[in-house]
């Protein structure tokens, strides 16, 4: 028998031509999808075949997104320079339901990091804050405190001239804004207060330990390294100078940060090693 011939046939038939004529409404009605606007921070950029790049950026309004912009490996682009490490852009760009990928029409500069961004030694610093914001934050989730924390710490690293106390002070809110900050006071395990002696911590706890019971491979926290924590949690940035003796401390706070970090991801990061510590 033929079934085209059926009664059910012709049914069905009508039925696809329906559901192509409603998927074609709707695929159209995506293409004219209206362009959203946010300022946002852009976190990492990779090449997309020949011409085009991915760019993983943090809205201030949409949280974070990946998106293709076309065209930017092009020696001559609409977007310039404005897709570098960290750069803070106005971006307008275009959603599409059935992608991952949204579409940047549009990129602005709003501030330029390029002194921090054209050297090496600071550059390693904003790819230790790049790395740590991609992995930490949700996409789509808005992050007002982070979007701040990204911005105030690269605006340091360009105005100073240097990232140890910035990226310090980054990695340290991180962990805070993370709830993962361990009680500075007192021994993870058994409760012991520090006074003034040193804490021990490594990248496979998630607290803070006496000399007691540390494990073999911790690593110290100092007491300046936890007042410097101190000064961290209710100073700003741009207040804080540090001096040049505090400077182990700086690293010990940085390290401990950066290790409950890596902890609380569980992955190692990778872009820590880059750092050229004086
Ligand atoms: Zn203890």
């Amino acid at each position: 028998m033929n079934a085209c011939g059926k009664k059910g046939c012709s049914a069905r038939a009508r039925v696809t031509d329906e559901v192509l004529r409603l998927s074609g409404e709707a695929s159209s009605r995506r293409l004219s999808m209206p362009a959203r606007e946010t300022e946002a921070i852009i976190l990492k950029t990779f090449p997309l075949g020949e011409a085009d790049r991915v760019v993983s950026f943090l809205g201030r309004n949409s949280g974070r997104l990946r998106g293709v912009a076309a065209g930017a490996r092009r020696l001559k682009n609409r977007f310039g320079s404005t897709l570098e490490v960290l750069s803070h852009v106005q971006v307008w760009y275009v959603e599409r339901e059935t992608r991952e990928l949204v579409r940047i029409q549009q990129a602005d500069l709003l501030e330029s990091f390029h002194k921090a961004q054209s050297d090496y030694n600071l550059s390693t610093g904003l790819a230790v804050i790049s790395e740590i914001s991609e992995l930490v934050l949700p996409e789509h989730e808005v992050s007002e405190p982070m979007f701040r924390l990204i911005l105030l710490a690269t605006r340091e690293i360009e105005r100073a001239g240097t990232w140890e106390l910035s990226l310090t002070y980054f990695a340290f809110w991180t962990v805070r804004l993370g709830g993962w900050l361990p009680r500075f006071g007192r021994c993870s395990s058994c409760q012991a207060a520090f006074g003034e002696a040193a804490a021990f911590y490594d990248r496979h706890h998630a607290g803070l330990y006496c000399s007691n019971c540390r494990r073999a491979d911790m690593k110290p926290l100092r007491l300046e390294a936890r007042q410097l924590a101190e000064r961290f949690a209710s100073e700003r940035l741009d207040r804080i100078a540090l001096e040049k003796s505090k400077g182990s401390a700086a690293t010990e706070l940085r390290n401990a940060a950066l290790a409950w970090i890596e902890f609380h991801l569980e992955r190692r990061l990778t872009t820590p090693e880059l750092l050229e510590t004086a």
